[in-house]
């Protein structure tokens, strides 16, 4: 049986009994460990909802319709009451960790809490109901807080002209990398190789690979920083983009950035700012003072935008002056007489997103932005780092932590010597960590550093939680290595073979093999 003290007490009602006692005490409740789907709840006849009798002439579809539009049979959707798909789907949400119930310490990915009055502010009717097509002029307050979100972007970025279009970190990385693309091409440069360090999130190279350059993977020196002779050697006048995140995947500042940027502008490349982890520096440094020439924010992760499971999103691009003609339009431009109006600019690379992009996360970035102000936003970066290192302070002697002796907002820690000694993984802790309440961090990633566990605690945790996760971590390494190997014991599905989930996922109950 679990270790019941520190989970939930919802969560000790739901294990007390196991899972097949608790179905052949009440078999609907095997529904509630979500074994079963929908599908197979239904039974012939019934109903959500019944219409009254028709009182005009009833014709009948193939009337209505020609016979090569007709399926053969009708779909075998499931035939369920209304309680029934309410149960499903309220106890299928409740099988999953979100940072609303759980701690969320996922690496590169700030899962801050995200504050229920920008709920509530984004659903306003002015904002909500508005419609992207509506003349300029009649959706005016729409047009200006978009354009207020520009330029605090462009504050907090050092970097003066934005973009709002990007609907994720990957999608602004490859719009801003066209943008680049086009200014050379304007330029009548031949550049064709972006540049990136070994620890780069996965979305770098991909992102110029579908802009059309070719991926250089760079070395890094034994302490996760950019090795500044391997860089030197893949410089020259082929060199478009050299894309960095700063601070880094390991959580370190990187010292050197500024030669770096200066070594970039001396071949004519541009400097590509990855900012997903920009939740280390807002307030304290900016991205256009230490070099960077173009970046992307994740408002969805910094600004407190609700994410996970893939979205949704919102990835703006902040681009030096001489780079703005080229950005994704529109933009929004306040007139000299006050009016806010939509422009294209000049050579641009034209639309990546419908409309004016994300707006519902913009408009959560930008409560969160005006409720903070300047000097709040610096002290939730200061607070992040605080936090960061005090975790790695708590794990630090079960946990190594291989590069530098402070981080910034997240850190890498490496289960290498547990395995060694107990033949325990980073993936037996991370699993395990949900049978106690806690959301795993990033595993496995960044590649060069062996079983590690990558953890961001963000600003928005008190110590009683990282001292939580901490002890949990400290109990996990005291129990079982083979009770850890079969780790989760609590959750609806323990080890799916996430390989095969991912290559062949099975979307439907009709085909998939049994028992996937
Ligand atoms: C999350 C992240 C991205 C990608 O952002 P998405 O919004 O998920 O596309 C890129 N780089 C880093 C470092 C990230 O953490």
């Amino acid at each position: 049986m679990l270790q019941s003290r520190i989970l939930s007490p919802r969560r000790i009602n739901a294990t007390t009994l196991a899972a097949d006692e608790v179905a052949s005490y009440n078999p609907l409740m095997r529904n509630q460990q979500a074994t079963q789907l929908l599908f197979e709840l239904s039974h012939p006849g019934r109903r959500g909802a019944r219409y009254p009798a028709c009182d005009v002439p009833d014709r009948t579809v193939n009337e209505l319709l020609p016979a090569t539009q007709l399926a053969e049979a009708p779909p075998p959707l499931p035939e369920v009451t209304e309680p029934d798909v309410v149960r499903h789907f309220v106890n299928l949400s409740t099988l999953n960790m979100s940072v609303d119930t759980h701690f969320y310490p996922l690496g590169s990915c700030t899962m801050k809490y995200n504050p229920k009055r920008h709920e509530r502010l984004a659903r306003l009717p002015g904002i909500g109901d508005v419609h992207p097509q509506q003349r300029p002029e009649d959706h005016q307050g729409m047009l200006v807080l978009l354009y207020e979100m520009q330029e605090m972007l462009a504050e907090i970025a050092g970097l003066p002209a934005v973009s709002l279009q990007p609907a994720a970190g990957a999608q602004g990385e490859f719009a801003a990398l066209l943008t680049a693309a086009a200014y050379f091409q304007d330029r009548g440069e031949q550049r064709t190789k972006v540049l990136f360090p070994s620890s780069a999130h996965g979305t770098n190279p991909a992102s110029a690979a579908l802009a059309g350059f070719d991926t250089v993977q760079l070395k890094q020196t034994s302490n996760g920083l950019v090795d500044l002779d391997e860089l030197q050697s893949h410089l020259d006048d082929r060199t478009a983009v050299f894309m960095i995140t700063n601070p880094n995947t390991v959580g370190l500042f990187e010292p050197n950035i500024k030669r770096i940027s200066q070594m970039l502008h001396d071949v004519g490349g541009l400097v590509y700012i990855d900012g997903a982890n920009m939740n280390a520096i807002l307030g304290i440094t900016r991205p256009g003072d230490f070099g960077g020439d173009m970046m992307h924010y994740n408002v969805h992760k910094t600004f407190t935008g609700p994410h996970g499971a893939g979205g949704p999103g919102s990835g703006p691009i902040a681009v030096r002056e001489f780079l703005g003609d080229y950005l994704p339009g529109p933009v929004v431009q306040k007139s000299v007489d006050g009016i806010f109006t939509l422009a294209t600019p000049a050579k641009s690379i034209g639309r990546v997103r419908s409309f004016f992009g994300n707006v519902g996360i913009l408009i959560r970035g930008y409560c969160y932005l005006r409720t903070l102000g300047a000097a709040g936003l610096r002290e939730a970066s200061e607070q992040a780092v605080l936090n960061a290192n005090y975790l790695k302070s708590q794990l630090q002697d079960l946990l190594p932590v291989p590069n530098g002796e402070l981080c910034m907002h997240e850190f890498v820690a490496s289960a290498k010597s547990v395995k060694q000694k107990q033949g325990v993984t980073a993936m037996d802790i991370a699993k395990r960590l949900l049978d106690y309440g806690f959301h795993a961090p990033t595993v496995y990633f960044p590649l060069d550093v062996p079983e590690a566990m990558m953890m961001e605690p963000t600003e928005t945790e008190s110590k009683e939680t990282l001292d939580a996760f901490a002890n949990a971590v400290r109990t996990i390494l005291s129990e079982d290595p083979d009770y850890l190997h079969a780790a989760p014991h609590s959750t609806a599905v323990s080890r799916p073979d996430e390989v095969a989930a991912g290559r062949q996922p099975c979307l439907s109950w009709m085909t998939c093999p049994a028992g996937q």
